[in-house]
């Protein structure tokens, strides 16, 4: 044995939170596809109820699959628990569920998912909430944003479709000294490129559907715990640290201690907001885990290939991959993620919408889809879809100007992903 016993990243991958099915010997994760378990006895069936013990009720709650899910991305970001839900942007509501009353708002980066800018400019005022959206390179400005009914602050690590990565150490800081919890989303970076809570980060959302997966197969979401806050240290979070009605006056960090907001996301959370995670998608998600490392080490190698190739050719305007030196975050990669910018960027065509859109159409191999993070190669024009909904100020500070093209590249050979954007971008200019 070596002395660091802990087992390593690609070992987790493989093995965190499963073990051989009890009952069968089943190598591979089963799925456990039933919608209740039977009690031992009336004594037990009260007991989890109370949430006295832990165990298996009913699958909108908990499911002998999702739990293993839950149990390995908790262990891959080096969180306390975790909480799988129906999609990334269930993650980012059930995130948000716990800290947040009417009248409360999150402080948001202006570099965000166009759909979590649309979740937050727009639908949480539903529930009474709001954001605020500030530039996350200006650290002052968003201490200035945090007010007295501010319960977290939200920022992407590797934000799409940008090329953008923040600093997630001054972020921290911030939300630190304001007594605030920092959400950070994952997606785009994975727990290979980058480990929030290593930076500070209070919980880890993630959009499973994307590199978790890996193969556009699945839509799933989870919301990791670094079990760091407290949440009793004020009295801004009563959901947590208050005695909870619906379970006879318990009090969630109290009695659970760090897995407090791991606990409340099932108990309450998925027991009355139902965005739960069905057990064939944790599955296929699993699966998709195992080869996360190699996966992820091919789409950077192929981004920065493709991505330095594209920034020399005559009708690119600019490539903003952090990957590349002439990247403004290029020095931000090292610290915060250390294994590499990941597989997302943007290019800018000189021909602007109009060459974007016949750039788009005449791509072969690349695939024009709303999604990112598959093995295939994938394009889309954000401002005509993902980020349409968005004025046009809002297009360009989320990195989605009308001249601006997706590309999330994928693992295949970067020599013919170069040969199909080179005959693309000739229809493209002429
Ligand atoms: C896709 C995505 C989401 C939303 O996830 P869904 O699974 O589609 O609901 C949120 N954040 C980021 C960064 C994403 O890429």
């Amino acid at each position: 044995m070596t002395e660091d016993s802990t087992p390593g990243f690609d070992t987790l991958l493989i093995h965190a939170g499963a073990r051989p099915d009890p009952a069968t010997g089943a190598r591979q994760t089963p799925i456990y596809q039933t919608t209740a378990y039977v009690f031992r006895d009336a004594e037990h069936a009260a007991a989890l109820f109370n949430l006295q013990e832990v165990g298996y009720i009913y699958s909108r709650l908990t499911n002998p699959t999702v739990a293993v899910l839950q149990e390995r991305m908790a262990a891959l970001e080096g969180g306390v628990g975790a909480v799988c839900c129906s999609s990334g942007h269930a993650a980012q509501i059930m995130a948000l569920f716990p800290l947040m009353q009417p009248g409360c708002n999150v402080v948001a980066s202006t570099r965000l998912y166009g759909g979590t800018v649309t979740q937050f400019s727009q639908t949480i005022k539903r529930f009474g909430w709001s954001a605020k959206f500030v530039d996350f390179d200006d650290t002052d400005a968003v201490a200035a944003a945090i007010d007295d009914n501010t319960r977290a602050i939200f920022c992407e690590s590797i934000a799409n479709p940008g090329g953008y990565i923040t600093d997630l150490d001054a972020i921290s800081k911030v939300a630190n000294d304001a007594g605030l919890p920092l959400i950070v989303d994952n997606t785009s970076a994975t727990p290979y490129l980058c480990r929030p809570i290593e930076h500070g980060a209070t919980l880890v959302v993630h959009s499973m559907t994307k590199y978790l997966t890996g193969n556009g197969t699945v839509t799933g979401g989870v919301v990791v715990d670094s079990g760091n806050f407290d949440w009793s240290a004020s009295d801004k979070f009563p959901s947590l640290s208050a005695p909870e009605p619906a379970y006879h006056g318990l009090k969630f960090h109290e009695t659970f201690g760090p897995l407090a907001f791991t606990f409340h996301g099932i108990a309450i959370g998925l027991r009355d907001l139902g965005m739960t995670l069905n057990p064939q998608a944790a599955h296929y998600t699993l699966m998709g885990i195992e080869t996360l490392s190699l996966r992820m080490q091919r789409h950077v190698e192929n981004a920065n290939t493709v991505a330095s190739w594209l920034e020399q050719h005559p009708a690119v305007e600019g490539v903003t991959y952090a990957g590349l030196p002439s990247s403004p975050y290029y020095d931000r990669v090292e610290r915060i993620c250390p294994n590499g910018a990941g597989g997302l960027f943007t290019v800018a065509l000189k021909g602007g919408y109009d060459a974007c859109v016949k750039f788009v159409d005449s791509l072969e191999l690349f695939s024009h889809v709303a999604n990112l993070g598959d093995t295939r190669s994938l394009v889309i024009h954000s401002a005509s879809t993902t980020h349409r909904q968005l004025t046009p100020e809002q297009q360009t500070a989320a990195g989605a100007a009308p001249n601006v093209v997706r590309i999330s590249i994928g693992i295949e050979d970067a020599k013919d992903l170069i040969a199909d954007l080179g005959q693309a971008l000739d229809k493209a200019s002429n």
